[in-house]
């Protein structure tokens, strides 16, 4: 894994309008930050036909006006570096943002990955840790000769089996994702859906539509993450991520704006809380 060396001052995760208002407001006090996000910048804004109750933005869509966001936060300098992140975890004095096979580190972390998309199985939320993964990278070593299965919905599962296959006995790839795939072969592709994770305390099988897979680990590839499975000890309320005024979580150092903190989705609640939180952060690094 390599390691980007200069320590930056906010890692901002999640390029929607939460982050890059975070983001704008960092750069205006010369802070130094970098947006990690997905491929496309808030799919949910890309579908909406036209945007409303948005002070003083009349007659444009959602798209349009992610475009504008973005270039004007790449116009002021800021590096959107479009990779989903896998992991953070907590330093001494900082955080750790792992990211496929590389590694930064940063003082502060502002949360704004929106509302988690798609299904949670039963069982993964209970079994995180306990032998369901989201990073291969990260935790691969603790499958050595083990058999593991990866969900893949997205094409990104692809690399996570060529890790796994070299490391594990045997490999089950659930594809979800469109296009061929070409596979070691200790990896069994499996056109099933998956059902539910099954163990106590440990991941013991995973069960499908009609069959039950034996394995010790699970590994799932999606392109959002529910927040509170990317940084250990996070204190949620529900679905939301637990906020105080200041867009401060339960984790010194770490904050959260936009959908992620919970009602109202709207665009006026992510950007102003994007600015909260990285004032926020700043004063944090300065104290
Ligand atoms: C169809 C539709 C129409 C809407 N219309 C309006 C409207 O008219 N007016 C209004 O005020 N609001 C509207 N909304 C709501 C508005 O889109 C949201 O409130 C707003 O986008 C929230 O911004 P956010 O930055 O918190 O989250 P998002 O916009 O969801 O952005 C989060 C970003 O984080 C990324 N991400 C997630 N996990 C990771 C990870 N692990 N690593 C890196 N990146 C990650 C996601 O891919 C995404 O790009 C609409 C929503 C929908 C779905």
């Amino acid at each position: 894994m390599s390691k980007e060396n200069s320590i930056l001052d906010i890692a901002i995760i999640g390029c929607g309008p939460a982050g890059l208002s975070a983001a704008l407001n960092a750069k205006a006090r010369k802070k130094e930050s970098i947006i990690f996000g997905n491929e496309v910048c808030s799919p949910k804004l890309q579908k909406a036909p036209h945007l409303h109750n948005y002070l003083g933005v009349v007659d444009i869509d959602g798209k349009e006006f992610q475009k504008r966001a973005e270039r004007q936060v790449t116009d002021a300098g800021i590096k959107i570096l479009r990779n989903k992140v896998d992991n953070i975890f907590q330093k001494e004095n900082g955080f750790e943002i792992v990211i496929k096979d590389q590694t930064y580190t940063s003082k502060t972390v502002i949360l704004a990955t929106g509302v988690a998309q798609g299904h949670v199985l039963p069982g993964e939320e209970d079994l995180v840790g306990k032998g369901v993964s989201y990073c291969g990278t990260c935790d691969a070593p603790l499958f050595s000769n083990k058999t593991v299965a990866i969900i893949a919905e997205e094409k990104e599962g692809i690399q996570e089996a060529e890790l796994l296959s070299d490391i594990c006995k045997k490999v089950y790839y659930l594809k979800e994702h469109e296009g061929e795939v070409s596979l070691a072969d200790n990896v069994e592709v499996i056109k099933e859906k998956p059902k539910a994770i099954l163990g106590n305390n440990k991941v013991t099988h995973l069960q499908l539509i009609n069959n039950r897979l034996e394995c010790d680990g699970i590994f799932i590839v999606r392109d959002t993450v529910p927040a509170s499975h990317l940084v250990q000890g996070l204190e949620t309320e529900g679905s939301a991520i637990k906020v105080n005024r200041d867009m401060s979580t339960n984790i010194k150092g770490l904050y959260a704006a936009g959908d992620i903190t919970g009602w109202p989705y709207q665009l006026g609640k992510a950007v102003g809380e994007g600015q909260i939180a990285a004032l926020n952060a700043i004063d944090y690094i300065s104290s």
